[in-house]
């Protein structure tokens, strides 16, 4: 077996990775210092861009099932037309973070992933010649030294790899968010109704309290300050849950029990570099916000995604030169736009009063459609789009819609039935889709052990033919004024030279 991927932390960004890799046979070490599953886990809703993700591996039916969708996209509690996002889309879902999770590492060990609880990474080194990278890693059973190909750092905010590697964490603490989250019981009768649902202070601070099951809320409270925290991140009481409900909603909370409950803070970063040699980061690892529109695990799970046929590519020795260096170029702007439009965000939140008339300013911004899009699109992890360029060709039209982008939510009629495009992706390969409905479209010889065909009847407003990367971002098109020239300087792109 060849040496493995070490995987840093079992949050989304890590065990997402790990399956990433898994199903293309690339051995990976998934290492977390939790003796299990962890409970608490605060995120509640996965947005547009995370289901489209999962549901590209086949992960998403099961995570809609039973939930409610939220029935608006916001912007600074701003709300967007999401129905003139180009669609169909994905609706935002509550979905609680722990299951999550639990389904990705049943997928995880499902796939081979050597899952190691308790175990920690202490430290690491990458070889004098760059050729290997040393992890050390620490459980009840002592230490171990893991000779491993490349080392992703899912480890959170405060993450070792990032600091190992030197990294700056660049950005600003000009506003923090702070607050408690978790778990309580609590009688349904004995909720206020002040404390149901989402509700504003004047200022803009926010409580939210949302039934999980008849006896458990979770709660959620977000006080800005340009202050830095009261207290330090970790266990927080129910009398300090109590005092905050009091401060935010008026009202008295009747919880008569904590299963878990957390202070937390948010600050603003993003990672100067996501590689560093054999060194990557990935998730909050890389670049932290307020988890704005579910932009946390949007992110995370984005980062995962695009690096995972990268890494395998490379392990499998058909990356074309530079491949692993686009992880840096897409994912670092991506982190750059989610710190840019959740600062932009707070800042029309708080303070409340000054931000009144910029917020005045944007709602009348948000009428013009292509505004109302490029937000709704941004905070929901639909965009932004990769840019796509192939030296020696023009560029094409700066208006396209799909280049970059993950296609739309749509079914397709091939020979042998209806599909879904997501589930083309299912093999996390890339794939031609020809939709010119005759057999005589382009073809990817010299690719075929790299990219499926996948011939269909035509679909309204869509070019006849697309090629999508293994992530399901369009890399070609037919309709950009390009032709198979073109598709040929895709090809060797994203999937090296042709064999044969
Ligand atoms: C209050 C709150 C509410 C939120 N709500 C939402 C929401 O509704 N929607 C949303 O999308 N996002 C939300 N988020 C953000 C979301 O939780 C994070 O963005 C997401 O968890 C990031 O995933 P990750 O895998 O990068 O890191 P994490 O989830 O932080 O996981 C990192 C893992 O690394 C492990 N680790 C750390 N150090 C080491 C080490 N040395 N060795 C091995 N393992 C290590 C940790 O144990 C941990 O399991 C919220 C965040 C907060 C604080």
């Amino acid at each position: 077996m060849s040496e493995p991927v070490v995987v840093v932390g079992a949050g989304p960004a890590g065990l997402m990775l790990a399956c990433e890799l898994a199903m293309r046979d690339v051995p990976a070490v998934l290492v977390d210092p939790h003796p299990a599953q962890r409970l608490e886990a605060p995120a509640m809703a996965i947005n547009a861009g995370t289901l489209e993700l999962l549901d590209q591996r086949g992960l998403a039916d099961g995570l809609r099932e039973g939930t409610v969708t939220f029935p608006e996209v916001r912007f600074a509690d701003l709300p967007l037309a999401f129905d003139k996002v180009p669609g169909p889309r994905e609706a935002t879902h509550m979905v609680l973070q722990s299951r999550l999770e639990k389904t990705l590492i049943d997928r995880a060990l499902e796939l081979g992933v050597d899952l190691r609880w308790g175990t920690r990474l202490t430290g690491f080194e990458q070889a004098p010649d760059g050729s290997r990278v040393t992890a050390v890693l620490v459980s009840d059973s002592g230490e171990e030294r893991l000779t491993c190909r490349y080392l992703v750092g899912c480890d959170g905010r405060d993450s070792l790899v990032r600091e190992g590697a030197g990294i700056d964490y660049v950005g600003d603490d000009w506003v923090i968010v702070r607050g408690i989250v978790g778990d309580v019981a609590i009688d349904r009768a004995d909720v206020a109704p002040e404390q149901y649902g989402l509700s504003y202070t004047p200022n803009g601070d926010q409580f939210l309290g949302a039934p999980l099951n008849p006896g458990t809320m979770r709660v959620f409270s977000a006080e800005f300050t340009t202050r830095p925290p009261e207290f330090e991140d970790g266990p927080a009481t129910l009398e300090q849950l109590g005092a905050v409900v009091r401060r935010l909603t008026g009202t008295e909370l009747k919880a008569t029990e904590a299963h878990w409950l957390r202070h937390y803070s948010i600050i603003t970063r993003n990672a100067e570099r996501y590689r560093e040699g054999r060194v990557f980061l990935a998730g909050d690892a890389a670049h932290v916000h307020y988890p704005y529109n579910g932009q946390g695990i949007g992110t995370a799970v984005g980062d995962a995604v695009n690096l995972g046929w990268k890494i395998a590519a490379e392990v499998h020795g058909w990356a074309p030169e530079g491949l692993l260096d686009t992880y840096h170029e897409e994912r670092h702007a991506a982190g750059r736009m989610a710190c840019m439009n959740i600062q932009a965000q707070l800042a029309l939140l708080y303070p409340r009063a000054l931000a009144r008339y910029m917020r005045e300013m944007l709602a009348e911004f948000l009428t013009f459609d292509d505004v109302n899009v490029f937000l709704a699109e941004l905070v929901t992890n639909l965009g932004p789009a990769v840019p796509m360029r192939y030296e020696g060709f023009p560029e094409p039209p700066e208006r396209d819609r799909l280049l970059g982008r993950r296609l739309p939510r749509a079914r397709v009629k091939t020979a042998s039935g209806e599909v879904a495009v997501a589930e083309t992706l299912h093999g996390g390969r890339g794939v031609l889709l020809d939709l010119s409905g005759h057999t005589g479209g382009p073809d990817v010889d010299g690719w075929t052990d790299r990219v499926d065909v996948v011939r269909a009847q035509p679909v309204a407003d869509w070019p006849a033919t697309l090629l999508l990367r293994p992530d399901g971002c369009v890399a070609w098109h037919d309709g950009a004024g390009w032709g198979e020239d073109v598709l040929r300087a895709a090809l060797t792109t994203w999937f090296g030279a042709a064999t044969g």
